[in-house]
């Protein structure tokens, strides 16, 4: 799969084009190579930089730096996911763990933004998992109980409270946690670019296509030129594949996300003049709808396998009519045609929801396959990457590789095969909450 990205994301539209961009042309030297400048690029580079001054530190992205799934998600930093099948003190124990993980992201995106006073629309509004189908509700009761036993902060609501909360009387139960903050996740990452340090030197519109080890030096080819380095940082997520990169433990989805206009004051009295807020769906493949702090709604309700990184014009306006419809069945008050742009965006999977986190081979290290959740551990693994390739053993560093690693999955064709029958089988449950 190639990296490319399309021009709709309706963030991106909303911040400043940059202009500069350097490509690598001739043969370079480098101490260290990041692989890939989305938010785990950038924020490893951003702590490779701090801990090694005196390095030659080199980051490059195949694209325009950090315009692809880190620019385009739905901009939920999160504290904790749904997951079922608690039944053991032990699987809540490697609950607790995750969610201490996701805290630790939570965290490393703070002190980012305090420390270099990023404004990126943070709101620590907390986020929703809802259901349209009132059956759900034991379901969310039963989810309750876990969060109770790890003290997240949480309440279950229901249609009118949702009504209330949210404008819309398209859910009929839910469960709202506290600890998750909302943003502009464009704004997030472009604050990265303008946070590197002095000492790290970019590159865009430069992809790494191939890459051999001689001796203890890593060879890296580029179109227009080389870098030979003695340590690498691979952080280009749902590209891993494409760089034959732990090929059997992660694989990319496509998903495809519309943003609306800012509703009018008219438009937005309609549904109630509800504060900013985020929901999730109960269902894996349900929707997931935003209600931004400037009255947009944004949302993302198709996940697919896909040969190419974006999609042509028509199947893009497929998916946007899937778009609408998810607007309509929610906010009927809102007339057709309040989109304004339509876009893709590649995530990075594993087959047991794990993340990779590795040192292979001395000087090659791997930072990658978020779930879905990204903004906070991408962030964290970034920054913990580039330590773990100082030499620096951290306590978060501790807490990752307890966590477990992804688990092996097929080769293709079987993969595709059966990726496209479990989202089938989930797109079928998840019907009525699309
Ligand atoms: C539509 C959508 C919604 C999402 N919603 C959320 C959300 O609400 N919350 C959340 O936490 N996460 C969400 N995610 C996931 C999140 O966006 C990712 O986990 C996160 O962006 C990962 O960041 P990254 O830097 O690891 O990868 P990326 O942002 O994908 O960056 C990888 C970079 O590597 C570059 N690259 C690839 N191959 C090469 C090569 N050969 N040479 C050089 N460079 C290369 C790419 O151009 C890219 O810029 C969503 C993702 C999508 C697509």
């Amino acid at each position: 799969m190639e990296p490319i990205n399309d021009a709709n994301c309706g963030w991106l539209h909303g911040i400043e084009k940059r202009n500069q961009a350097e490509r690598i042309k001739g043969s370079h030297t480098a101490d260290y190579l990041i692989v890939g400048a989305g938010i785990t690029g950038l924020s490893a580079a951003r702590q490779l930089g701090k801990l090694k001054p005196n390095k030659k530190i080199l980051i490059v992205d195949a694209q325009r730096c950090g315009e692809g799934a880190s620019s385009r998600n739905s901009g939920y930093l999160v504290e904790s996911t749904l997951n079922d099948g608690f039944v053991s003190n032990k699987k809540l124990e490697g609950y607790r763990e995750k969610t201490n993980m996701y805290r630790n992201g939570i965290k490393a995106v703070k002190n980012f933004i305090d420390n270099h006073q990023v404004e990126c629309d943070w709101n620590e509004c907390g986020k929703y998992y809802a259901s349209s189908d009132i059956k759900d509700k034991n379901r969310l009761i039963e989810f309750s109980k876990t969060l109770e036993s790890i003290d997240i902060n949480h309440k279950l609501l229901n249609e009118s409270d949702l009504k209330n909360r949210l404008g819309t009387n398209f859910y009929k139960t839910s469960i709202y946690t506290k600890g998750d903050v909302m943003l502009n996740p464009a704004k997030l990452t472009r604050s990265m670019i303008k946070a590197l340090p002095n000492n790290i030197r970019l590159f865009e519109n430069s992809k790494l296509i191939k890459w051999n080890k001689s001796n203890k030096i890593i060879n890296c080819f580029f179109e227009n030129g080389s870098v030979a380095t003695s340590n690498i940082i691979f952080c280009t997520n749902g590209f891993l594949n494409s760089l034959k990169i732990n090929s059997n433990y992660s694989f990319p989805l496509l998903l495809t996300a519309s943003m609306t206009r800012p509703l009018t004051n008219d438009e937005f009295k309609s549904i109630g003049s509800p504060k900013e807020w985020g929901v999730l769906s109960v269902r894996p493949m349900g929707a997931t709808v935003r209600l931004t702090a400037d009255k947009r709604i944004l949302i993302r309700n198709t996940a697919e396998v896909s040969a190419s990184s974006t999609l042509n014009q028509k199947k893009m306006q497929i998916r946007k009519q899937l778009h609408q419809s998810g607007i309509r069945k929610r906010f009927p008050s809102l007339s057709d045609g309040i989109i304004e742009s339509t876009w893709s965006g590649i995530a990075c999977r594993s087959g047991n929801a794990t993340q990779i986190f590795q040192k292979k081979d001395n000087n090659i290290y791997i930072a990658g396959c978020f779930n879905g959740s990204g903004l906070g551990l991408g962030t964290l693994f970034g920054e913990q990457i580039a330590n773990k390739a100082c030499g620096n053993e951290t306590e978060e560093i501790k807490l990752i590789e307890k966590s477990k690693s992804p688990n092996w999955i097929p080769p293709e064709p079987f993969l595709s095969l059966g990726i496209r029958l479990r989202l089938m089988k989930d797109r079928f449950h998840a019907a009525s909450d699309t």
